[in-house]
C-alpha cells in the first residue's frame, strides 16, 4: 500500500467533524489494506507509531521542514516502517548523524503532504478526533463484526493492532479469544461527572456509593507469588510501589486481577493531596526512602479475575461479593448500597470529613467497561473541576522570570480532535509545580515566539473553577471564570481530558440557558 493513501484518508478525516463520515473513510482504507501492513496502518491512523517513541524531536524535524520533496507521491507504507524500525534502533557513537541522514533520505523522497503527515507523526500531533473511539467502530464495520466484540477485545488486550489482525484472519470467533490475561493490564473502567448526589441518584437509581480516593489508580496482578502494579495509564510501576506487592502477594488467593487506588495517608489517617501521592511514581525515584516518608495504602473497589473466575463480564455487585471473598475488609474502600438521598448524602459527607474528594456511584448491574462510555460509574466531587490539556505557556514576569507561568487551556472537541480553548491562568502554582512545568512545557514544545511556547498536547491539568461564563474572546464563546490549577494528571491521557460538550452541558445547567449549536457558535467566531 502506498503511504500517499493513508495520508489522504486522514487528511479527509481531519477534515470531516462527522463521526459517522470518519468511520466510513476509515473503514473503507482498513478493508482495502493488505494483512501485513494493516497493523501499520492502524497505528498511523490512531497518530502513533508501531515502534513508540524513536527519539526523533522537533528540533531535528523543524530543520527538515523546508526540505525540497517530490511532486508524485511514491513512498510505500513498509519502506516507511522500515526506515522508522532502522531509526529507533540506532544508537551510540555517530548514531545522531546517521539518523538526521537517514531521515533525510526519507523525508526527501515524500511529497509535502506526505512529509506534513510523517512530521506530525513523528510529534504525535495528528488531530484527526477521537481517534480510538472510531478506530473501534472502523475496524467493526471493515470486518462486518459486532462493535461491542472489538471494544471488549481492544479493553483485553489494549492493542488496536492486535485487534485488527484478529478481527480479519479469524473474525467473531478470534475477538472471543482474547481473553483476559494476568499481567497483560485491561484498560480501565472511568466515571462520567454528577452534578450532585440527587442528580447521580435520579441517573442510577440504585447505587453503590463509594468514597472518591484522590490517589493513583492501581490494577493489581497476582499470581502465585508473583504481583505486578500497573498504573491508569497501564504502565508497569510494581518497583515504585513494593507495599502493595506486599499486602497482595500475602492473601490467600492464588490468582487475582484487582482494580483499586493507592494513596498516601498522613498520620491522622487523612490522605495526602494527590500531587505528594504521586511523588512515590515519579521519574526518578528513591522508593525506599519515599516508602518511609510516604506510605502507601492501597483500598480496591473491583475484581476482574479471582483464582479460576474471570469476572469481567459480570455485574458489578456479583465482581464486589468476590471483592469481599478474596480480600479483608481494610482493603475495600468504603462504600454502601441505597436509594435515599438522605443516605446517600451522609455517607458523602462521611467522606469529605474523612478528607476525601468525594464519592463515587455506580450501577449495580453493570459490566467492566473500559472508558466513561455510558453512566454506570458517576463521580460526584464537592469542588468544580476540569480536566484540561494544555496547549500552551506563557513566560512569567517579576518574581516569576524565567519560569513557565500562564497556561492556556483547552477542552478536547471530539469531533475535529482538535482542542477549544476556555481560559488562561497562573494561579495555583507552588515554586515546586513552577519549576516542574517549566521542564515539562519545554520537552513537549512545538514553537514559540517572545512571549509563549506552545506545546503538544499532552499534558492534562486539573483545573479547579467558580463557574463558566460567555466570551467573546475565545473560539468556543465560553471561558472559565477564577481558574486555577489543582494539579497535573500525568496519569490521565489527552483522550481522557474534558471535551468542549461537557463545558457547554454545564454551562446550561449552571445558567438554565440553552446555548446554540457548536456548529453556529463557531461560524459566530470566525473559526475556519
Ligand atoms: P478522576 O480522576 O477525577 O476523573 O476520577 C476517576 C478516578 O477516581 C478513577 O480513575 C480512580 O483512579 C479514582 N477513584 C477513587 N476512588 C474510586 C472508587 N471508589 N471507584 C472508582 N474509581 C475511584
Amino acid at each position: 500500500m502506498k503511504l500517499a493513501e493513508v495520508v489522504e484518508t486522514s487528511r479527509q478525516i481531519a477534515e470531516t467533524r462527522s463521526r459517522l463520515e470518519k468511520t466510513r473513510l476509515l473503514s473503507q482504507l482498513l478493508a482495502k489494506a493488505p494483512s501485513s501492513e494493516l497493523p501499520i496502518v492502524v497505528s498511523y491512523l490512531s497518530g502513533r507509531l508501531p515502534q513508540g517513541r524513536i527519539g526523533i524531536g522537533h528540533q531535528t524535524l523543524g530543520a527538515m521542514r523546508a526540505l525540497l520533496g517530490v511532486t508524485a507521491p511514491a513512498l510505500n507504507l513498509r519502506d516507511v516502517h522500515d526506515a522508522f524500525s532502522e531509526l529507533g534502533e540506532l544508537s551510540g557513537a555517530g548514531s545522531s548523524a546517521r539518523r538526521t541522514e537517514l531521515l533525510r533520505n526519507l523525508l526527501g523522497r515524500a511529497t509535502e503532504v506526505e512529509r506534513d503527515f510523517l512530521v506530525r507523526l513523528l510529534l504525535e500531533d495528528l488531530r484527526q478526533g477521537s481517534l480510538e473511539g472510531v478506530m473501534v467502530e472502523a475496524l467493526a464495520t471493515a470486518s462486518s463484526l459486532n462493535v461491542e466484540s472489538v471494544r471488549r477485545a481492544f479493553m483485553l488486550s489494549g492493542d488496536l493492532a492486535i485487534v485488527a489482525k484478529t478481527a480479519r484472519a479469524e473474525g467473531e470467533a478470534g475477538l472471543a479469544n482474547i481473553a483476559i490475561e494476568l499481567f497483560r493490564p485491561v484498560r480501565s473502567m472511568l466515571a462520567s461527572t454528577a452534578e450532585d448526589i440527587a442528580d447521580a441518584l435520579r441517573t442510577l437509581e440504585v447505587a453503590a456509593l463509594e468514597y472518591k480516593i484522590d490517589g493513583a489508580r492501581i490494577q493489581v496482578h497476582k499470581s502465585k507469588d508473583r504481583v505486578r502494579v500497573y498504573s491508569r495509564r497501564l504502565n508497569d510501576v510494581t518497583d515504585a510501589c513494593p507495599e502493595i506487592v506486599e499486602t497482595i502477594g500475602s492473601l490467600p488467593s492464588r490468582r487475582l486481577v484487582l482494580d483499586g487506588e493507592a494513596v498516601a495517608l498522613r498520620a491522622d489517617g487523612r490522605p495526602h493531596t494527590f500531587q505528594t501521592t504521586m511523588r512515590r511514581f515519579g521519574r526518578r525515584l528513591d522508593v525506599a526512602g519515599l516508602r518511609r516518608a510516604l506510605p502507601l495504602t492501597s483500598f480496591y473497589f473491583d475484581c476482574l479475575l479471582l483464582d479460576e473466575e474471570i469476572l469481567v463480564d459480570e455485574r458489578y455487585e456479583n465482581r464486589v461479593a468476590r471483592l469481599h471473598e478474596a480480600l479483608p475488609g481494610e482493603l475495600i474502600v468504603p462504600r454502601i448500597v441505597t436509594a435515599k438521598d438522605e443516605e446517600a448524602q451522609s455517607f458523602s459527607e462521611k467522606a469529605l470529613v474523612a478528607g476525601h474528594e468525594g464519592v463515587m456511584a455506580k450501577a449495580l448491574h453493570a459490566p467492566y467497561q473500559a472508558g466513561s462510555r455510558g453512566k454506570a460509574w458517576l463521580k460526584v466531587k464537592s469542588a468544580h473541576t476540569l480536566d484540561l490539556v494544555v496547549l500552551a505557556a506563557e513566560w512569567g514576569s517579576g518574581r516569576r522570570r524565567g519560569w513557565l507561568s500562564n497556561l492556556h487551556l483547552g477542552a478536547r472537541d471530539p469531533e475535529t480532535g482538535g482542542f477549544v480553548m476556555l481560559g488562561k491562568t497562573f494561579k495555583g502554582m507552588t515554586d515546586e509545580i513552577l519549576k516542574w512545568q517549566t521542564e515539562r512545557l519545554q520537552e513537549l514544545e512545538i514553537s514559540r515566539d517572545e512571549w509563549t511556547v506552545r506545546v503538544r498536547p499532552e499534558l492534562v491539568a486539573e483545573i479547579a473553577f467558580n463557574d463558566i461564563q460567555k466570551s467573546p474572546h475565545y473560539e468556543g464563546g465560553l471561558a472559565l471564570r477564577f481558574a486555577r490549577l489543582k494539579a497535573y494528571r500525568e496519569d490521565k491521557r489527552v483522550e481522557e481530558a474534558d471535551t468542549i460538550d461537557t463545558v457547554r452541558a454545564l454551562y446550561e445547567k449552571q445558567t438554565g440557558e440553552r446555548l446554540a449549536p457548536a456548529q453556529a457558535q463557531l461560524s459566530l467566531f470566525g473559526d475556519e
